[in-house]
């Protein structure tokens, strides 16, 4: 069988641009496209014939080589010749740089988007320290892409079934034969589907899903912690085409307690103490993640101490037991004083000078005062 010009295959002559190659191509490609022709044996042949004459000729080494040398240029010699680049992939590569724009490119999609899921959705949850240490139901308002109620999730106008897609007779796939090569990829038309709609719902224009408003109930457990997640299983957005839904995912934020600071499941927080209170000891009402606690300070209290109370802490997530609470204590230094103040102190300084009575920090620091001396 003697091969036609690849001029004449496309029907444009010798001197053609690369664009009216293309557009050649596009018209003649397009009419016989195997699934426009089914068993059709001469349509397929052509599509064959114009195809591989648009890989010579849209490849401007090939063109230059075959206009050389004719078909021969093809019949090994000539390196790779013209028909070993265009393999599966090299084809793909030159149906989408004819057609990538006429359909809207197909790059990425899944092959079977049936089956595709909804988006995981993310709300970050805002709760207070007293929230976290009991665990809290907590209402939640957001936005999802849900099944569309005026169409009833069919994405057509009348709430009718979508027909079949007649460019891949309701299959979702096309195939080419290109050589040896067998290429399917999901149908164009409807990108996979098999059915296509014909009169499109008004409301979600035929994408089947509408942004809706959503309330849910999300149970915090006790002893969460910030960044920690909750998954809400299909609870995200509904599925492109009735797929199953992606999932929510809650993650939690806790809100800076004006007092506490969590330390893993531990709280730590600072307690003011007069210097009468701490030197002459007294029992305290300390705050508590749900109430309050009494807080025993022993006479001679030093600033910076820390006391623990236990089980006070937040709950541990999934886990039996509790951290604990810690209380720091800070002597709290009078910034002015009247003079009743000033004299009882003065009093109270001249008492303490007179008697055996250093304090432990004086005592200690006269000690090594002392001691530098003897070695210098
Ligand atoms: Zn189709
Ligand atoms: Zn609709």
């Amino acid at each position: 069988m003697s091969k036609r010009d690849y001029y004449e295959v496309l029907g444009v002559n010798n001197g053609a641009s690369s664009d009216e190659i293309k557009k050649a191509y596009r018209k003649l490609a397009l009419k016989f496209h195997p699934d426009k022709n089914l068993n059709d044996k001469n349509s397929e042949e052509r599509f064959k014939e114009v195809s591989e004459a648009y890989d010579v000729l849209s490849d401007q080494k090939k063109r230059q080589m075959y206009d050389q040398f004719g078909h021969s240029a093809n019949q090994g010699g000539f390196g790779a010749g013209f028909g070993s680049t265009a393999g599966a992939g090299g084809f793909q590569d030159l149906f989408n740089d004819v057609f990538g724009d006429f359909f809207g490119g197909q790059r990425g999609r899944s092959r079977d988007p049936k089956r595709q899921r909804g988006a995981d959705l993310r709300y970050s949850l805002n709760i207070t320290f007293e929230e976290a240490g009991s665990g809290v139901e907590k209402q939640i308002n957001f936005m999802r892409n849900r099944s569309c109620n005026t169409c009833k999730g069919t994405g057509s106008k009348s709430g009718e079934e979508p027909g079949m897609c007649n460019q891949c007779g309701g299959s979702g796939e096309v195939r080419f034969q290109q050589g040896f090569f067998a290429v399917s990829r999901p149908c164009p038309q409807c990108q996979g589907e098999g059915t296509v709609i014909k009169n499109p719902c008004s409301v979600c224009r035929g994408a089947r899903l509408v942004s809706t408003p959503t309330k849910l109930e999300v149970s915090v457990p006790a002893g969460v912690s910030t960044g920690q997640r909750l998954k809400l299983k299909e609870e995200g957005d509904g599925g492109p085409q009735g797929g199953p839904s992606g999932d929510l995912y809650v993650v939690i934020q806790l809100v800076n307690h004006p007092l506490f600071e969590r330390q893993e499941d531990d709280i730590v927080f600072e307690v003011p103490l007069s210097f009468p209170e701490a030197t002459l000891g007294t029992e305290i009402s300390v705050p508590t993640l749900n109430g309050t606690a009494l807080l025993k300070i022993p006479a001679g209290t030093p600033s910076g101490k820390t006391f623990r109370i236990k089980g006070k802490g937040f709950p541990h997530l999934g886990g039996y037991g509790t951290g604990d609470l810690f209380v720091r204590t800070i002597i709290d230094i009078p910034h002015s004083l009247n003079s009743e103040q000033k004299d009882l102190l003065k009093k109270y300084e001249a008492a303490s000078i007179s008697s055996h009575g250093e304090t432990p920090l004086k005592k200690d620091f006269k000690e090594k005062i002392k001691n530098m001396k003897r070695t210098t």
